[in-house]
């Protein structure tokens, strides 16, 4: 049963989605003003803090994420289970020499394929990882970072996300493959310019 706290944790995201949301075409929701531009502290600690209530007793070591939208909700569950986050980067850096973990992932929203990649020295096989993400569209973020936790060695626990798109594959992909994935927002539907929920 969700609690009273859960209840309005996923009410107030639900409620900043459907009034400063934006519905860009039928699979596109754009939301800048909270979490993929400006960024709402207090609401991404109610996420953190969220995330955190559902794995705290799962033992885990590593938060993993992706840049840049990720960073912000995952910080906050990073800093309540007080445990490091991680975060893939989608360019090579000068300072990430051969020393890394890669995957390649097809970008939903820019069409474009992106090589990412974390840095050896801060994966490896004793951890126990929570994925986390801003959207969840076609999985193809999520398959990436699963795939950098795989050639590491260490465990994934889990996969949070903030917006699921339930209309689109990835969230069932990901749990036919026996994946948990916790998504906080569930958006059956972004038709008529209309955002409804699961
Ligand atoms: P996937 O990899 O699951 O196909 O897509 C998820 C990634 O694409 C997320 O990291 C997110 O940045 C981006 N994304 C997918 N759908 C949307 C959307 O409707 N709105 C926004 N703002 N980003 C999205």
């Amino acid at each position: 049963m969700k609690s009273r706290r859960e209840i309005l944790r996923l009410k107030a995201l639900q409620d900043k989605i459907v009034s400063e949301g934006k519905v860009l075409s039928e699979d596109v929701l754009k939301v800048d003003s909270f979490l993929n531009h400006q960024i709402d502290p207090k609401l991404m600690q109610e996420i953190g803090k969220e995330f955190a209530d559902r794995y705290k007793d799962a033992g885990l070591t590593k938060i993993l994420t992706i840049e840049s939208s990720g960073i912000a909700p995952a910080v906050m569950a990073g800093l309540i289970l007080g445990i490091p986050v991680v975060f893939a980067r989608k360019r090579k850096s000068v300072t990430l020499t051969d020393n890394f973990y890669s995957a390649d992932v097809y970008s939903f929203t820019k069409k474009v394929s992106n090589t990412i990649s974390v840095s050896k020295d801060y994966l490896n096989n004793d951890d126990v990882v929570l994925i986390i993400d801003d959207f969840l569209a076609n999985g193809e973020a999520a398959k990436g970072l699963l795939d950098i936790v795989k050639q590491s060695g260490a465990t994934t626990s889990g996969i949070g996300i903030v917006i699921e798109k339930g209309f689109q594959p990835g969230g069932q992909l990901l749990r036919e493959q026996g994946y948990r994935v916790d998504s906080l927002a569930i958006v059956s539907s972004l038709e008529n310019g209309k955002v409804q929920f699961a």
